[in-house]
């Protein structure tokens, strides 16, 4: 697995330092609050896990399965994994997500939970691409911004792939090859 790596992005120490400056800022903004983190799976469970784990809060948590991937595009269509979604009336919510790129996950997802009229919906995503989004929307806490590269790890996939690496890489050409047979 390990071969298939050109690059590194972000070390796992330095993932958890980042993260460990969020959780502040997030424990700050909701404290005395009701609040419910939405995790939307599968890629933002080991960001979830670290994220939460550093918010000392009585917090809810629920998890929302959506795919708009395949391979290393957007198909910009979202799948709801499932139909219904935990009791937001009265909580201030919280959507964690990996990734931000196109927009369109992250759109249908607020949409979809607008519906439940949440006291306030807000969005936090481990990474930012740094590209011309599909979508009008953005994040309200951001860990890193990062080029246009598809990356893997740290719970991103390729092909449901590399989620267990404890880092965010990118991939070689050749294990991008590989990965469409
Ligand atoms: P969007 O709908 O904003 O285009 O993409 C959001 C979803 O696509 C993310 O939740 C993630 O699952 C997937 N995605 C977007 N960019 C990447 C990437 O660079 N690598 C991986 N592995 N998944 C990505
Ligand atoms: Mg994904």
């Amino acid at each position: 697995m390990l071969e298939d790596i050109r690059k590194i992005l972000f070390h796992e120490s330095t993932i958890l330092s980042r993260l460990d400056e969020m959780a502040h800022e997030i424990t700050t903004d909701y404290r005395g609050k009701d609040l419910t983190v939405i995790a939307i799976l599968n890629g933002s469970f080991i960001f979830v896990a670290d994220l939460l784990r550093r918010i000392p809060l009585p917090l809810q948590v629920d998890c929302l399965g959506v795919s708009s991937y395949h391979g290393t595009k957007t198909t910009g269509s979202v799948n709801f994994r499932q139909t219904t979604v935990a009791q937001l009336r009265d909580r201030h919510v919280l959507i964690l997500d990996d990734i931000l790129d196109s927009g369109h996950t992250l759109h249908a997802i607020q949409e979809r939970l607008a519906q439940e009229g949440p006291l306030s919906l807000r969005t936090c995503v481990l990474l930012r691409k740094q590209v011309e989004r599909a979508r009008e929307v953005d994040a309200d806490y951001v860990a890193f911004d990062i080029p246009n590269e598809f990356v893997v790890g740290y719970g991103l996939d390729y092909n449901e792939g590399y989620r267990n690496l404890p880092f965010v890489g990118v991939l070689t050409e050749d294990a991008i090859t590989r990965g469409m047979k």
